[in-house]
């Protein structure tokens, strides 16, 4: 079985087990940490040797300083883990991280020789991370013109940088890898270290092989060969030799390879180098047994074996015993080769990986099944399957938890973003909620705003429509009524008289009063007096009458009286009433002129008796002023009435109207003159003289009996 680790692990040993001399010892720390470097190569070879003698080398320096502390520490660190002295190791990391506190390089040298335990122990992911964690810090401190100045060694970083190249070369990132190596071969140039430029351009050439480039392969690889001559050293080229067959193993040249090695080993083995003889041995023991040279390969693992024990090279070891066992088969040692067999067996099943175990089974299935042994083989091709089973079951739950969990994430997801969606709709419908709630408040608070307003408003016109009302009913009265003496005036007996039917058949007492000669008044005392007068006339007339009669102003000087209960007997009372209400006193002035007023009155009762002829107001009006004139004709101050008429129809009424003195001479009227005219000389007594001084001989308040005219 070939092992990529291993092969890699040689290229490193070689590096670290050239028997060079120390040299004079030199005083000062850069001198003394090259001293340790040769030291830690020894290590190899003589593991406790070297630790002692850095130990004593960085005791006796007085210098103290913390570059050659902190190299001892690395260096002693180093060489325990290259020889599997793992506790050791720790406790050398242990130191450093105490150290590393106050110097950052001392922690970054902690995590390379975590790094070179690691890879020691086949863990090559873990000693890539490592060797990364020191990069970090190295990478920053030892370069050319780091900021701020350090003591850094360049030997440091150098190894860091081929752990780190190991590992991503391990991860197949060749590119990083190939990167690795370009600054391991600066570092090593500027540092004017042959040998190390010489293994960095070795390196440099197998990652370009690996990136599929060839020219810059071969040409590196020249350039390294020719580095390491230049150098002389052994060791170096030694391990260029190695690197060599590594390119020729890449280009799966194994005669290439198997020539290299056997040259490389001769080489070794005449510098006294038995620890890259021994990885050099391991090496072309598994090219023999493919090559199918069993017995080659049985010595060359014979010659091996024991130098890996020494230096605890368990990984080695256990190859070197694994293809023992290959080579044992082949050459038909059956029954000892099972018995190794179950022991490499539980090595790699202690140690490895499923797959380097298949793998193992799967070379021994073969090789016991070319050997004879055909049940051997069946049985391990058993165990290859169900180890193979386990494999891909193993990688089957690994997948579906994978899935498993990508689903989880997605459903969680999922869930979330549901979540989030319903509680967006439950916002949302929430707020729209609010939103017809708040919409529902102001509508109802604009109703109730509009209801107050309606209410105002409908106060309001009411109230205005009162006063409107209150208005017309003033302007009505004021129309209405009789500005000077406050008594109905013609229209509103006129809508009286309209109301009461009054237009076809008027029924009820009319009474027209007028003053007498009161022009002379109006001319004597002015027309300020004169309206005196009427309104005495008016207040007088108004005293005169009942509650249910209308009084009203007809004219100038003229009132018209409508008394709708009043018979015939009553009537002629009532009008004597009248007239002697005017003349019994004097109107009084409020400069105390007192002035004597009469008046006439024309009056009527209707229907009149005896035929009862229906009459309109109208025309009852115009009666009563002819009974007035008649009045005015009788020497005023009295009251003319009509009695009776003989007129059965409006047109012999008509007729009467028309001439009423011819009609009264006629007998077709009968007229009532109160008081009596005095029949003596056949004239007037002087009535109504308003201005006369004399006293209408009628004295007042006493009515005097009528006399029938006719
Ligand atoms: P008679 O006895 O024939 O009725 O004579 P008279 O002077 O009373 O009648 P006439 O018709 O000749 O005169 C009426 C006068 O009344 C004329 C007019 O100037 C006056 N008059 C009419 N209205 C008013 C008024 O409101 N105030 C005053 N002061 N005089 C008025
Ligand atoms: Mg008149
Ligand atoms: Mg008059």
């Amino acid at each position: 079985m070939r092992a990529r680790g291993v092969v890699l692990a040689v290229v490193l040993a070689f590096g670290a087990s050239a028997a060079c001399a120390a040299g004079p010892a030199r005083a000062d720390a850069s001198g003394l940490v090259e001293l340790i470097d040769n030291l830690v190569r020894r290590g190899d070879e003589t593991p406790q040797t070297a630790i002692d003698s850095i130990t004593e080398l960085s005791s006796t320096d007085a210098a103290g300083s913390p570059l050659l502390r902190r190299t001892a520490i690395a260096s002693v660190g180093i060489v325990e883990a290259r020889n599997g002295l793992n506790a050791e190791a720790m406790q050398q990391v242990a130191a450093l991280g105490a150290l590393g506190r106050s110097d950052p390089l001392a922690e970054a040298d902690a995590h390379l020789v975590r790094a070179e335990i690691e890879v020691n122990g086949g863990h090559n992911e873990a000693s890539y991370q490592q060797a990364r964690a020191a990069l970090s810090t190295f990478a920053e401190l030892c370069a050319p013109n780091a900021r701020p100045a350090s003591d850094c060694d360049y030997r440091e970083w150098w190894r860091a940088l081929d752990l780190a190249q190991r590992g991503a070369a391990d991860q197949g990132n060749s590119v990083v890898a190939a990167s690795y190596a370009q600054t391991m071969v600066d570092v090593a140039h500027r540092a004017g270290d042959r040998p190390r430029e010489a293994i960095s351009l070795g390196i440099g050439a197998l990652q370009a092989e690996a990136n599929a480039d060839s020219v810059t392969a071969n040409r590196l690889m020249a350039q390294a060969q020719h580095v390491a001559r230049m150098d002389g050293s052994p060791w170096v080229q030694v391990r260029v030799a190695v690197l060599g067959g590594l390119l020729h193993f890449r280009r799966q040249q194994p005669e290439a390879v198997q020539r290299d090695y056997e040259a490389a080993l001769v080489a070794a083995n005449a510098a006294g180098l038995k620890r890259p003889a021994m990885l050099l041995r391991a090496n072309l023991a598994d090219a023999y047994i493919h090559e199918g040279r069993p017995a080659d390969a049985l010595a060359a693992i014979d010659l091996a074996l024991p130098v890996a024990k020494q230096h605890r090279d368990f990984r080695t070891e256990r190859l070197l015993l694994h293809n023992a066992t290959l080579a044992k088969l082949a050459l038909h040692r059956v029954a000892e080769a099972k018995v190794e067999m179950a022991h490499v067996l539980e090595l790699w099943q202690k140690d490895t990986g499923p797959g380097q175990r298949q793998e193992a089974l799967r070379e021994f299935s073969d090789a016991l099944a070319k050997a004879g042994d055909t049940a051997g083989a069946i049985d391990l091709f058993h165990k290859e399957d169900a180890l193979s089973k386990e494999i891909r079951a193993a990688n089957k739950a690994a997948a579906e938890a994978e899935l498993r969990a990508r689903y989880d994430q997605d459903s969680q997801k999922r869930r979330i973003e549901l979540l989030g969606r319903d509680n967006l709709l439950k916002s949302a419908e929430l707020a729209n909620q609010s939103l017809t709630r708040r919409l529902w408040m102001f509508a109802g608070a604009a109703l109730v705003l509009l209801g107050v307003l309606a209410l105002m408003m409908y106060r309001r016109m009411r109230e205005l429509n009162r006063t409107l009302v209150k208005h017309e009913a003033l302007l009505r009265a004021h129309s209405e009524r009789d500005a000077l003496t406050g008594l109905a005036n013609r229209r509103q007996f006129r809508e009286v008289m309209r109301v009461r039917g009054g237009e076809r058949a008027f029924k009820g007492a009319l009474l027209m009063v007028d003053v007498d000669h009161f022009k002379r008044v109006n001319d004597h005392y002015g027309h300020a007096a004169g309206d005196r007068v009427l309104v005495e006339v008016a207040r007088r007339l108004s005293a005169a009458m009942r509650g249910d009669d209308l009084v009203a102003r007809w004219g100038g000087e003229e009132f018209l009286v409508f008394a709708p209960n009043v018979d015939g007997a009553e009537l002629d009372l009532l009008a004597e009433r009248v007239r002697l209400a005017m003349n019994q006193a004097p109107v009084m002035l409020d400069n105390g002129t007192a002035i004597e007023t009469t008046v006439s009155i024309g009056y009527a009762a209707f229907p009149l008796p005896a035929s009862h002829v229906q009459v309109t107001w109208e025309q009852a009006v115009n009666l009563a002023d002819l009974s007035l004139y008649t009045a005015k004709n009788q020497g005023r101050n009295c009251a003319v009435g009509i009695v009776r008429t003989t007129a059965v129809s409006s047109e012999a009424l008509r007729e009467v109207e028309a001439d009423i003195a011819q009609a009264r001479h006629d007998g077709r009227v009968t007229l009532r003159v109160s008081p009596e005219p005095p029949a003596a000389d056949g004239g007037h007594p002087p009535r109504g003289a308003g201005l006369a001084p004399e006293r209408p001989s009628a004295a007042a308040g006493s009515l005097r009996p009528s006399l029938d005219l006719t």
